[in-house]
């Protein structure tokens, strides 16, 4: 498995070298951040759910209505 894009709000991820021949994976958008060790992906930081949310409606312009209250 090899993430590219951010799961939560498909923004495109960073890859940093990282000791051991690991990888540390951040998302701009929501901070997110993974572990990668050869096939195994783990997640470390959840995401800013705000933010995520926050990416989604700025990516998606079209008529998403909100939801009820
Ligand atoms: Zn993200």
């Amino acid at each position: 498995m090899n993430i590219q894009r951010c799961p939560y709000d498909a923004t495109p991820i960073e890859a940093m070298g990282y000791s051991g021949g690991s990888f540390l994976l951040t998302c701009s958008a929501c901070g997110a951040e993974w572990e990668a060790h050869n096939t195994l992906v783990r997640r470390v930081t959840p995401p800013d759910w705000d933010a995520v949310r926050a990416s989604r409606e700025g990516a998606v312009t079209s008529t998403t209505p909100p939801p009820p209250s």
